[in-house]
């Protein structure tokens, strides 16, 4: 059984996220940094919650995707976090 993910873990990889909304149909992505997140939820906040809660501002949808966007040094690119 694996850890927990947490929102402190984005800031310990130094990567913000993409949010895609999880709707077939829609796919509307939005962007937030790390400090934004962590801002609102906490930095003990699990991921997999926050996926769950997130509501899309186009069609309503709850429930999201999270990519991964690495700000600089050897990992620069794109993960994904989760599944
Ligand atoms: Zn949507």
């Amino acid at each position: 059984m694996r850890p927990e993910e947490t929102l402190s873990q984005l800031r310990y990889i130094n990567c913000d996220v993409w949010f895609t909304c999880g709707s077939a149909h829609c796919w509307h992505a939005v962007f937030k940094t790390y400090d934004e997140l962590i801002a609102s939820y906490g930095e003990t906040y699990e991921t997999h919650r926050l996926k769950a809660r997130m509501k899309c501002t186009r069609c309503g949808h709850v429930g999201a995707t999270m990519s991964l966007q690495y700000r600089q040094g050897p990992g620069t690119g794109w993960g994904r976090l989760g599944g």
